[in-house]
């Protein structure tokens, strides 16, 4: 019986990035001050050749789609919906955020980044971008289809990130 091929391709680019505004919440009563990175990804995925041209997927393709992606929160105050300590509301044109029942923060809606995640840590971020790259994807159909694995590291200084990576089969 032949081996099965696997191959995995890795992308990341200039324009794969983002500048964006956060603050952590940490266990306890300490919140960060707001401040910002340059956010830098790297995507992987991993699968099977497609027959006729012997790539994995058309690095075009994966690249469009990651910037695609990371132009949505580029440029933006991040914040974790999913987050207990923090209220945070729509209110007309503006959100409003609370941290544990004291107001802290206004900022413009066209500002932020409202994301279903319970805090902005690189490991919340690479899971969000991964899991919206999967589904991306396996919208796209075609290509995507012999994929095995999507990973998204996120990088917010230099040498320090986090990578998750899920799993397709
Ligand atoms: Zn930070």
């Amino acid at each position: 019986m032949a081996a099965r091929k696997q191959f995995k391709v890795s992308l990341t680019k200039d324009n794969i990035v983002f500048a964006s505004a956060h603050f952590i919440t940490f266990r306890g009563h300490r919140c960060e001050t707001l401040h910002g990175h340059n956010y830098r990804t790297r995507v992987s995925v991993e699968g099977g050749l497609d027959p006729e041209t012997a790539f994995v997927i058309d690095f075009a393709e994966l690249k469009a789609l990651m910037k695609r992606l990371v132009d949505e929160i580029d440029h933006r105050v991040l914040l974790p919906m999913q987050n207990p300590k923090l209220e945070i509301k729509e209110v007309g044109d503006s959100v409003t955020v609370a941290y544990e029942g004291a107001p802290r923060y206004v900022f413009p809606k066209r500002d932020c980044a409202l994301l279903p995640i319970p805090n902005t840590t690189v490991e919340m971020l690479a899971e969000y971008l991964a899991v919206r790259a999967r589904l991306e994807l396996k919208r796209a159909g075609g290509d995507a289809v012999s994929l095995t694995s999507v990973e998204v590291e996120v990088e917010e200084n230099f040498g320090q990130s986090a990578t998750y990576r899920e799993s397709l089969t």
